[in-house]
């Protein structure tokens, strides 16, 4: 069975291709169907927007869709940027702007005051509605400077305590072992094998 990834973020798509790696779905990204809908992610919550995505999707594809919508909530910020982490720093959704203005904004803030964590809701939809939604998260500090080039966005500022080491500097094989991502996609594929289940016996 197909499962198309409805995500444009190449850096998402791969993490996500990583860690459903062996899983029985076929995968298919939306580069696979041409030009795609846009969808307005206006929700207040992650659920919200990862629902939106799958639905939209859903629909314009005829098939099983997942709809994925993270972000990073840092506690001394009052758990922003959340749903607007891709473009904190401006509609430019710039990695680097970003992480500039989440160390301009905590520029005095000392690390036990640093906690944040990521979210990431998954939804899964078809043709005929929503099949179901989850989230992981995954709870760190945020560094004094960027550090490491792995993964994407945030990461290199993203400390694992019990690493001492960021997502940046982490080998990506590790962050796919205990990432908000990793978290909210085991979930998920809870609800895909009990969707094919309740097909195989209608
Ligand atoms: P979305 O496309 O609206 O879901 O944007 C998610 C944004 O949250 C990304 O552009 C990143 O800034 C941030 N983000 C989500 N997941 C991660 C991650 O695993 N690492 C780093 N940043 C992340």
């Amino acid at each position: 069975m197909f499962l198309v990834v409805a995500t444009k973020n190449q850096k998402k798509l791969g993490e996500i291709k990583e860690i459903l790696r062996g899983f029985n779905f076929k995968l298919r990204s939306l580069a696979d169907y041409g030009k795609t809908p846009d969808v307005v992610e206006d929700g207040v919550t992650f659920k919200e927007n990862a629902i939106k995505k799958a639905l939209e999707l859903a629909h314009f594809t005829g098939e099983l869709t997942l709809g994925e919508d993270s972000g990073l909530c840092v506690d001394a910020l009052g758990g922003r940027p959340g749903v607007y982490s891709s473009r904190f720093a401006g509609e430019s959704k710039s990695d680097e702007k970003n992480n500039q203005k989440l160390l301009r904004l905590l520029k005095d803030t000392p690390l036990n005051k640093r906690r944040a964590h990521y979210v990431c809701a998954v939804a899964l939809a078809d043709k005929h509605g929503l099949i179901g939604v989850v989230e992981g998260k995954c709870y760190g500090r945020i560094d004094f400077e960027l550090k490491g080039n792995h993964g994407f966005g945030y990461d290199p500022l993203f400390l694992i305590p019990k690493f001492k080491k960021t997502f940046g500097e982490l080998d990506e094989k590790i962050k796919h072992t205990m990432s908000h991502r990793y978290r909210a996609l085991n979930k998920a594929k809870k609800v895909l094998l009990k969707y094919v289940e309740n097909k195989k016996s209608n």
